[in-house]
């Protein structure tokens, strides 16, 4: 008996060691093979549900198992199941009851049948049969009572393994699903340990998820893990979930945010058991709408600073000419006072404050681009070192000024006094945003922007540029005042200290440069504003290098025909060109020229023309000549860099152009590339 009871034992713990069922399985039949012949020996499985009966495992010294499932019917092993009782029958007798239609066979007919019932609580779940096919003396009443000892530990082990294999199964299936829903998923349970993460969030944190099981969030994530905590605690406490939670996460790369459904996570009984996470990854959202956002407004204030820009132009303008009328006048007065006039002094003050007016007006109206560009290839380290001292002084001792020159600057286009204006107006700001001791430091350095780089400004463009940045350890800037620094009349300082238009006049500046400025400030920590200037062309390069009027250059009696209603300029460029070899034929009017040029039947090498004339344009007028003469040289020129479309519309009919105020060097040099 006892050793029977080792065996039962031995079945029970055979569950926990076997590795699946079928090894299990395997297990049973060899323990009972030391107490009786299991060469025939199969275990049957009962399904009430669809009254069938399967044979999980069946070992046979005849039979082939060819029958997985069949109908429990009247087979020798549902007639077991049905009355729940062990039975030992002998080929006669299994006989007597086919033949009373009792039980029906199938498979090869065996000498000695033994099949005990298997129960789990009760209820028959299966059989466990062994016969002989060629001793009916092979088993007898002693087997039938050891099979029916262990049939119990049989049954349950069976059922014990299948639940455990059911159990494995679904929760494979549920991280499958898990694993393979985009969402980042996670639920934890009531003490904030994490019970399980799906893929998504394994990938999306670039922690994976054997990590996460078993640790609250304060382990995984320390730095997020209170904003995360407060959130669960809400779910639990008020036991609805809580919707759209829009918050931030450690990407494997960076800082990322989600947007996360918290829900109460019920167990089978409906009590709380923690919290389900739901979240997707809306990092790259944030972003594209943060830049749109951006460049929105960078857009309205780029039209808002046009649009005052040409305010501030016209009454500059206006302003001007009476300026002129009070200064005159005044001037005019002061002759005839006497010197001891006791009005003298008055008039003085009168005209110091058209002075200052009128340089006022000269900031405005570089802002607002009505004045010419002078264009020359610079260095602007140079520009820089020449007025090193200069700025030196102007911001006195208690500020160090750091230059931070790139030696292998590349050349701009620029016009070194506006140049000049932006550099004085950056220090002199900088200099006022720091009220002790600090740092103000000018540095150049050369940057290649790309498509990516382009997108994140509005100004930005694709292509070589350098960079001109004065950064500052002052008192920084509050996004209110950020967002309107460069307007014109925008100050912060008290009056008669600031007039808020020096940064107004560095945008304008900039702008004609064909560059950009950058402004990056937070309250107490500096600013640095980076001006960008596009680098200088191969060709204007060369031209600073023969400067100086070659003899190359000169004409040799070509006939030009010149149209410019600007007295002095008309004047100079005949001087010019009759002085280096050319026969000039000059007209204030494109209605003069068209007429000249009839008269003379077209016999002109070339026409140089100003573009803004009055009546007829340059640019008609060119129309107009080359339906005479196809074949007909011209050369236009003009002073406004912002009359744009005229400069496309120009270099589109394949004409020259060249800018004013031009060199004597630069005329000479267009009108030879123009002949030749
Ligand atoms: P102003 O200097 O006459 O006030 P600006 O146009 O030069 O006019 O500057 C406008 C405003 O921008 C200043 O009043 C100040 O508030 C802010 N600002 C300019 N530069 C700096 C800087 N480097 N640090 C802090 N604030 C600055
Ligand atoms: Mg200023």
């Amino acid at each position: 008996m006892k050793i029977i009871q080792h065996l039962a034992y031995r079945i029970t713990n055979a569950v926990h060691e076997a590795e699946d069922i079928g090894q299990l399985y395997r297990t049973i039949q060899a323990e009972l093979s030391e107490f009786l012949a299991t060469e025939n020996f199969f275990i049957a499985l009962y399904d009430r549900g669809t009254d069938t009966i399967s044979l999980p495992y069946f070992v046979d010294s005849v039979d082939q198992n060819e029958f997985h499932v069949f109908p429990a019917g009247k087979t020798m092993t549902a007639y077991v199941i049905k009355r729940n009782e062990p039975l030992l029958i002998t080929r006669e007798e299994a006989d007597v009851m086919i033949a009373s239609g009792e039980v029906e066979m199938i498979g090869t007919p065996s000498q000695v049948w033994l099949g005990v019932p298997l129960r789990v609580n009760d209820e028959v779940t299966g059989v466990l049969v062994v016969q002989s096919y060629t001793d009916s003396e092979e088993f007898g009443e002693s087997d039938l009572e050891l099979l029916t000892f262990v049939s119990d530990q049989v049954g349950l082990a069976i059922e014990r393994k299948r639940a455990m294999e059911e159990l494995q199964k679904q929760r494979e299936e549920l991280q499958t699903i898990l694993d393979s829903v985009p969402a980042l998923i996670s639920y934890k349970d009531l003490g904030g340990r994490y019970l399980r993460v799906n893929r998504a969030l394994a990938d999306a944190t670039g922690i994976p998820q054997k990590r996460w099981v078993g640790r609250t969030a304060f382990e995984v994530s320390p730095d997020l893990a209170a904003r995360y905590h407060e959130d669960d605690e809400e779910v639990i406490r008020t036991g609805r979930p809580k919707r759209a939670i829009v918050e931030p996460f450690k990407t494997a790369t960076g800082d990322g945010w989600l947007m996360t459904d918290k829900i109460p996570y019920l167990d089978g009984d409906g009590n709380h058991a923690g919290v389900i996470s739901l979240a997707i990854d809306i990092t790259d959202r944030i972003r594209v709408e943060q830049e749109l956002l951006n460049k929105e407004e960078e857009l309205r204030q780029s039209q808002k600073m046009e649009a005052v820009g040409r305010l501030a132009g016209g009454i500059a303008h206006d302003f001007n000419n009476l300026l002129t009328a009070v200064s005159g006048y005044t001037q005019l007065m002061l002759c005839r006072l006497e010197q001891d006039d006791p009005n003298r002094a008055h008039l003085k003050q009168i005209e110091d404050a058209a002075e200052r007016g009128a340089s006022l007006t000269q900031q405005l109206l570089a802002f607002s681009r009505k004045q010419p560009v002078q264009l020359q290839a610079l260095q602007l380290n140079d520009r820089v070192a020449n007025m090193h001292d200069l700025l030196k002084h102007l911001i006195g001792e208690d500020v160090e000024l750091v230059t931070d020159l790139d030696p292998k600057l590349q050349t701009i286009n620029a016009d070194p006094s506006l140049l000049e204006q932006v550099m004085l107006n950056l220090v002199v700001n900088a200099r006022d945003a720091i009220p002790g001791g600090g740092t103000v430091t000018v540095k150049t350095r050369n940057v290649v922007i790309n498509g990516e780089a382009s997108r994140m400004s509005l100004e930005a463009r694709e292509g070589e540029f350098v960079c001109l940045s004065v950064q500052d350890t002052g008192v920084g800037m509050h996004k209110a005042t950020l967002d309107h620094v460069f307007e014109p009349f925008f100050t912060t300082k008290e009056k008669g200290r600031g007039t808020g238009l020096g940064l107004s006049v560095v945008y304008g500046n900039v702008q004609r440069h064909g560059g950009w400025i950058e402004v990056d400030s937070e309250p107490g920590k500096g600013a640095v504003f980076s001006v960008y200037l596009p680098v200088a062309e191969c060709e204007s390069k060369k031209q600073e290098k023969d400067a100086s009027v070659s003899r190359d250059l000169f004409g040799h009696s070509e006939r030009i025909l010149v149209v410019e209603d600007e007295d002095v300029v008309r004047d100079f460029a005949c001087k010019a060109l009759r002085d280096t070899g050319y026969d000039v034929f000059d007209v204030g009017s494109a209605e003069e020229g068209l007429e000249a040029y009839k008269r003379e039947s077209g016999d002109f090498d070339a026409v140089f023309s100003d573009v803004v004339l009055p009546g007829k344009s340059g640019v008609q007028l060119a129309d107009e000549l080359l339906s005479l003469d196809p074949e007909l040289r011209i050369l236009l020129s003009s002073g406004y860099t912002d009359e744009k479309s005229q400069r496309t519309r120009i270099s589109e009919k394949g004409l020259r152009f060249l800018q004013k105020p031009y060199s004597l060097a630069d005329l000479l040099g267009t009108m030879r590339e123009v002949l030749e």
